[in-house]
């Protein structure tokens, strides 16, 4: 079979693969998309930490049962999402029922073999059902159970304000969640002007300011004076999630999504005088990936509008930079496997 593998930074090529055979309780499906993520890029940049080459990628995975151990639920054909975040069962994360924190998560097309592949065989307990959804939208429920999941972590009262700053795909799954969950409003803070005029014209979100020196002022005047109740970060970036504190109102939870290498530095009188309340959120549990499969069956989330690149499997190769130089008007691209 054909697969996309990572040889090493800023190299990637199709490989001819053996057939992956189900082992004892696992599925075997064959692949039909796979969204590109951030996660994708920065392995094949080489700037993933803990990252060894070769590695076939794709974690985010829409794919049609092929063989099912006996007596398992699922059908032939049936298409189904995969929870790409392994968990060892028996960690202390695991033992509270948090297995997307695990202490020894692997992560498929990470950590492990991942599905930009024909075929791929993985554990029956991290397949989920996407019934009424079709392959695409199947291959997009897993970067919105990112931000379902933020959401879920953040507990969201209703009617409150809530800030997302950084308005790439996960910011976007963040806001659309948080609209979902019942925020009175939602503004989005992004440096890309061309980025936010996409969130308001595709998405509805009538609240955006762009990054910069006037950015305070303006977010101030739209909550009052009070700042926002929730403030997600979704952008990665060490110097955006250490100012984003000010955004935060009193009695406020800030939630860091996106993820960086650096360590994070609070003014502690900023922090105290808050009583913050602050988050992270990694990766996702099944109730996330439900939730948004349900969201989507519901015509709640615009996964059309959201499907803004597609591309053949065998193309990505050479294509993979030419994506990462589009990335701002990015929101998803699938590949076709
Ligand atoms: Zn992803
Ligand atoms: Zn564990």
């Amino acid at each position: 079979m054909k697969a996309l593998v990572c040889v090493a930074p800023n190299e990637a090529r199709i490989e001819e693969r053996a057939r992956p055979v189900a082992g004892q309780g696992e599925v075997l499906l064959r692949i039909r998309r796979v969204g590109v993520c951030g996660t994708d890029f920065h392995i094949f940049t080489g700037k993933q930490p803990f990252f060894t080459y070769p590695r076939l990628i794709g974690h985010e995975l829409a794919g049609e049962v092929v063989e099912a151990s006996v007596g398992s639920d699922l059908a032939i054909g049936q298409v189904v999402t995969v929870n790409p975040y392994i968990p060892c069962g028996t960690c202390v994360a695991c033992r509270r029922q948090r297995p997307n924190c695990c202490a020894r998560v692997s992560v498929l097309g990470v950590h492990a073999d991942g599905g930009m592949a024909e075929y791929l065989a993985v554990p029956s307990s991290a397949i989920i059902p996407t019934p009424g959804l079709t392959v695409d939208q199947a291959a997009m429920v897993e970067f919105l159970a990112i931000g379902a999941h933020a959401v879920r972590r953040a507990a969201i009262a209703a009617g409150s304000r809530v800030l997302v700053t950084g308005a790439g795909p996960i910011g976007i799954a963040c806001a659309m969640f948080a609209r979902i969950a019942g925020a009175g409003s939602i503004t989005l803070l992004d440096r890309s002007d061309a980025r936010l005029a996409k969130a308001v014209q595709d998405f509805g979100f009538g609240s955006c300011v762009t990054a910069g020196p006037d950015a305070t002022v303006k977010l101030a005047e739209i909550s009052d004076g009070e700042m926002f109740d929730y403030v997600f970060d979704a952008t990665g970036s060490a110097a955006a999630m250490n100012a984003g504190l000010a955004n935060v109102a009193h009695a406020g939870t800030y939630i860091l999504v996106g993820l960086c290498l650096d360590n994070l530095v609070f003014a502690d009188p900023e922090f105290h005088k808050r009583e913050t309340t602050l988050l992270a959120s990694r990766n996702a549990l099944h109730a996330d990936f439900e939730l948004v499969i349900d969201s989507i069956r519901n015509g709640t989330i615009p996964t059309d509008r959201m499907l803004t690149h597609r591309i053949d499997l065998a193309d990505l190769a050479t294509d993979m930079p030419s994506l990462l130089g589009q990335q701002e008007m990015i929101v998803k691209a699938i590949v076709t496997v």
